[in-house]
């Protein structure tokens, strides 16, 4: 018999997981599943973007890198940060590595001690509780309602702060609810930062995708004091449709970059030398890939938050940002379709599977249950089939 790790065990596996495993079943062997669950744009990568790929196979640029990322691509990180975020980064600030997730692992891994204490407002997305938890800190919750936008007030934060907080993770715009921060909202959260003398972990993936013409903004840009405080996680994943390519980086002050580079050296090496070469050109080629793909993304978003909100029984909070619907659904709970009860988001997303074949993703997964997260990164065509199809199962429910 195999005894696992403890850490191993202290972690739960995502309850994503049963669904989407099912839904990929159901699809592999036939069915017509309208998948909502993916959390990745459903566009191509640029073709641009491939090219320089397909030409670093070619030039032989194959081989190991410097860990921390190649100096081209880091300049060009460098570049970014100031002309996107108003934001000065030296190169020893910026780190490369395998994902935006992976961004997050080796922060971890660098800055919590046992008992360490990560604040993470929920919706939060799936993998920060467990990526604080494999690092032997905390992940303390402050949970948020769509009354308050499903983002914390300065109040609420200074309320959780201890002795042992070493930072506050700001998504935003966020997954799963696609909230997103007004500058005046960062600033009032800024000022308990620095008043409390924590860090901010900001996840700005989806800083691109937004909509209604939302100001968005770097919280490590909105003080003067708050870059040295700042750990900006982004990457190329949402931005340039480049999930698979495994690219994202952290910019953080460099003793933090220096610790997360040892770590790096120790575990994967470099991140993929092709893929380093594509995302400068994501970088530093044409930036129309966004505004090409923003009015689809914004149509969708239309259209199905319109439709959640027409479906009696489901409120749809209305999206700032990224590509997720996350309607409220609690006023189906306890009601029954032939007989099988829905006693949670969880449980109703089994039964949307095996009924209306439509996979979604259970509140549960991010921390609030009594919610579902739809992800819009599928073609109109889908969204409108799969509402009719939500609809005429809600219609069935008694
Ligand atoms: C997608 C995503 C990331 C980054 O994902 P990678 O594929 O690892 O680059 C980071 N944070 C959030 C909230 C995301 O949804």
């Amino acid at each position: 018999m195999i005894r696992l790790a403890s850490r191993v065990q202290q972690i739960k596996p995502s309850p994503t997981l049963a669904i989407s495993a099912k839904a990929k079943a159901m699809q592999a062997a036939g069915v017509d599943v309208i998948n909502f669950g993916a959390g990745e744009p459903d566009f191509d990568t640029p073709e641009n973007i491939k090219a320089a790929g397909i030409k670093a196979i070619q030039d032989g640029f194959t081989r190991y890198t410097a860990v921390p990322g190649i100096p081209e691509l880091k300049k060009a990180i460098q570049q970014k940060l100031e002309r996107e975020n108003g934001l000065n980064y030296e190169i020893d600030e910026i780190i490369v590595s395998c994902g935006g997730k992976h961004s997050f692992y080796n922060m971890a891994q660098a800055l919590l001690d046992p008992g360490d204490e990560i604040i993470v407002p929920s919706p939060y997305w799936v993998s920060y509780p467990p990526m604080v938890q494999l690092a032997g800190g905390k992940a303390v919750i402050i949970p948020t309602t769509e009354d308050q936008g499903f983002k914390i007030t300065p109040e609420q934060l200074g309320k959780y702060i201890t002795e042992k907080t070493r930072a506050v993770v700001i998504n935003s715009p966020s997954n799963p609810t696609g909230s997103a921060y007004s500058l005046a909202e960062l600033q009032e959260l800024a000022t308990v930062i620095i008043e409390h003398d924590i860090l901010v972990i900001s996840d700005e993936i989806y800083e691109h995708i937004i909509y209604d013409g939302f100001a968005q903004h770097s919280i490590a840009a909105v003080n003067p004091q708050m870059k040295e405080r700042s750990i900006i996680l982004n990457g190329v994943s949402k931005s340039y449709a480049m999930t698979g390519w495994r690219i994202g980086f952290t910019a953080a002050p460099a003793p933090l970059v220096a610790a997360m580079t040892k770590i790096q050296s120790q575990s994967t090496s470099n991140p993929t030398s092709i893929s380093q070469k594509a995302a400068i050109e994501a970088y530093n080629g044409p930036q129309d890939f966004i505004a090409m793909v923003l009015p689809a993304f914004d149509e969708r978003r239309r259209y199905i938050v319109k439709a959640l909100n027409d479906i009696p029984g489901i409120s749809c909070f209305n999206p700032t940002g990224a590509f997720y619907a996350f309607p409220q659904i609690k006023s189906l709970l306890a009601k029954s379709l032939n007989g099988q009860v829905i006693a949670s988001s969880l449980n109703l997303c089994a039964l949307l599977l095996d009924e209306a074949k439509i996979a979604a993703v259970p509140g549960e997964a991010f921390g609030t249950p009594g919610y579902l997260r739809l992800s819009y990164a599928t073609s109109l065509e889908n969204i409108k089939n799969g509402m009719e199809r939500l609809a005429c199962f809600v219609q069935q429910l008694i």
